[in-house]
C-alpha cells in the first residue's frame, strides 16, 4: 500500500506517524483520535507554491479552511505563506482568533447575514466573494454606512459539470452558487458593482467541485471565466486583476482513486489561462487556487478501537469500532468510501472481509463496507486513512457522543490541537426551565 507524507510502517509492524507510534498515540490520547501528520501538510502546501511558481507568473493560494478549521491549522497555513478562505462567522472568527493577517482572507458563502458581513468589514477582510445580486447591494449599503471601502470577487457559475458525486459538484448551471455565466445576469451584476463607489471590482470566482481527478474540466472553467473576462473588458473597459478558479482537486481514498498530481494539474490550469488570454488578447490576471481536501485530506488519520464484532454466517462479518457518522458522517452522506489498516499488525496479511460499522444508532453508520483485513479481535485498532477533510469538520454530537480529539504530530512529538470533548461538554448549552425543575409542581397531562 502507498502510504502518503510521513506515514509508514515501522519494525514492530505498527502505523507509524511523523515519526510516533500510532498504537502509542491511540494509548495516551484515547479514541476515535484523529491525528495530523504537520510535515504531510507542510509538503503539500509546498508542492503547490512550487508548481504555481514554475509555471505561473502571478499567483496566490488559500486554504478553504472549511475542509478542517481549527485555530492550529489557521496559523499553519499562515507559516506556509498561503491566504485563507472563510465560509461563515465561525470560521472568520477562528481564523481572526488565530491572528491570520485579515488581508488574505477571503469570505465565501451563498447566504451571508448581514451580521457576518459586517463582522468581516469591522475586521478588515480583504476580499468578499460576492454570490449574488441581494448580497451585493446588502454589501454596498453596509460598506457606504461605514464610508469604507471593500474588495470583492464575483462568484460565477461556468456551467462545467465536474466528474464528481453531485453532492459536491458546483459549477453546474443547477446550482445554488454563485451567478450564472449563461444568458446576461453576470454581466449585468459585474455592471451594477463598477456602478457602487464603496465596492472595487478585484476579480472573479469559479468552483466547479470537489474530489475532481483530472485538470480537464478546470481547463475547461479557466476559458470558460477568461472569455468571460474578455467580455467584461469589451462591454465596460474594466481590466479585471484576479481570477480565482476554486478548489477541487481529488484524493486518494481508496487504491481505485487517481488523482492528477499537483504540479501536472497547476500545469494545465496555467496553460488555459495563458492560452486564453493571448486569444483575447488580455493580460495575463493573478491566479488564486483555493485547496481545501488536497492540503490536509491525506495527513489525516482517524483511528479507532475495535468492540463487538458480529459474525453473520454467510453474510457478513461486522466490526464495530469507538467512532462512526458522529465523527464521520461522509459514508453515509455520500458513499465515500476510504482504505484503512490495523495500526497494531499493519503488515499482517488481509485474510478476512469485515464491514467496519459505527456505533451510532442508525443502522447506516457504517464506516466502510467489505474491507479485507487482518483477523480482528477486541481492542484492535482501526486507522482509515485520508481522513483530514469534511471529518472532524462534519462531525456532530449524535447519541450524544463526544468529539474526539485532534492532535498534530511531527519529528516524535505530539501535540494536541484540539482537545477530545468530554461529557460536561455535552450539555453546557443546555437549560432546564425553571417550571421544569424537580420541586416545580409539574402541570396535570390529562
Ligand atoms: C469547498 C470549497 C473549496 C475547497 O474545495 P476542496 O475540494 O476541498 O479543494 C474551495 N473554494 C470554494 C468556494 C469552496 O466552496
Amino acid at each position: 500500500m502507498n502510504l502518503p507524507g510521513t506515514i509508514c510502517i515501522n519494525a514492530e509492524g505498527h502505523l507509524q506517524v511523523g515519526d510516533c507510534d500510532v498504537v502509542e498515540l491511540a494509548r495516551t490520547f484515547g479514541t476515535p483520535l484523529y491525528i495530523y501528520d504537520e510535515e504531510g501538510i507542510r509538503e503539500k502546501c509546498r508542492e503547490y507554491h512550487r508548481a504555481l511558481a514554475a509555471h505561473y507568473p502571478k499567483y496566490k493560494v488559500l486554504y478553504a479552511s472549511k475542509a478542517f478549521s481549527s485555530l492550529a491549522m489557521c496559523r499553519l497555513m499562515e507559516q506556509e505563506g498561503l491566504g485563507l478562505d472563510v465560509v461563515s462567522g465561525g470560521e472568520l472568527y477562528t481564523a481572526l482568533a488565530a491572528g491570520f493577517p485579515q488581508g488574505k482572507i477571503y469570505f465565501h458563502g451563498n447566504n451571508k447575514s448581514i451580521e457576518e458581513l459586517n463582522l468581516a468589514l469591522s475586521a478588515g477582510v480583504g476580499y468578499i466573494v460576492v454570490d449574488n445580486p441581494w448580497e451585493l447591494e446588502n454589501l454596498a449599503q453596509l460598506a457606504a454606512g461605514r464610508k469604507s471601502r471593500i474588495k470583492i470577487l464575483l462568484r460565477l457559475t461556468p456551467g462545467i459539470e465536474a466528474h464528481t458525486h453531485h453532492y459536491i459538484q458546483t459549477g453546474q448551471l443547477d446550482s445554488k452558487f454563485g451567478i450564472s455565466l449563461v444568458g446576461d445576469a453576470a454581466l449585468e451584476v459585474v455592471k451594477r458593482a463598477l456602478e457602487l463607489p464603496c465596492l472595487e471590482l478585484a476579480g472573479i470566482h469559479c468552483h466547479i467541485g470537489s474530489q475532481v481527478f483530472a485538470s480537464e474540466s478546470f481547463r475547461l472553467a479557466a476559458e470558460r471565466m477568461v472569455e468571460f473576462m474578455a467580455e467584461v473588458r469589451e462591454e465596460t473597459g474594466q481590466q479585471l486583476a484576479e481570477l480565482n478558479l476554486g478548489g477541487g482537486l481529488g484524493i486518494t481514498y481508496t487504491e481505485n482513486d487517481r488523482p492528477e498530481p499537483i504540479a501536472a494539474f497547476i500545469h494545465g490550469i496555467a496553460t488555459a489561462i495563458k492560452e486564453a488570454c493571448a486569444r483575447y488578447n488580455l493580460p495575463l490576471p493573478t491566479l488564486l487556487l483555493e485547496p481545501g481536501r488536497s492540503l490536509v485530506g491525506e495527513a489525516g488519520i482517524a483511528v479507532y478501537r475495535v468492540g463487538a464484532i458480529k459474525e453473520i454466517p454467510g453474510v457478513r462479518t461486522y466490526a464495530s469500532v469507538d467512532g462512526g457518522m458522529a465523527d464521520n458522517p461522509r459514508p453515509a452522506l455520500y458513499q465515500a468510501r476510504y482504505r484503512a489498516l490495523v495500526a497494531n499488525k499493519a503488515d499482517a496479511p488481509r485474510v478476512q472481509k469485515y464491514t467496519i460499522a459505527g456505533k451510532c444508532c442508525e443502522s447506516g453508520d457504517i464506516l466502510i463496507e467489505d474491507i479485507e483485513l487482518p483477523r480482528l479481535v477486541p481492542g484492535d485498532l482501526i486507522a482509515v486513512l485520508s481522513s483530514g477533510a469534511y471529518q472532524y469538520a462534519m462531525a456532530s454530537n449524535y447519541n450524544r457522543l463526544p468529539r474526539p480529539a485532534v492532535i498534530a504530530v511531527a519529528q516524535g512529538r505530539a501535540e494536541v490541537i484540539i482537545r477530545r470533548e468530554t461529557y460536561s461538554d455535552l450539555i453546557r448549552y443546555d437549560r432546564i426551565p425553571p417550571a421544569w425543575e424537580k420541586d416545580a409542581t409539574l402541570p396535570a397531562v390529562m
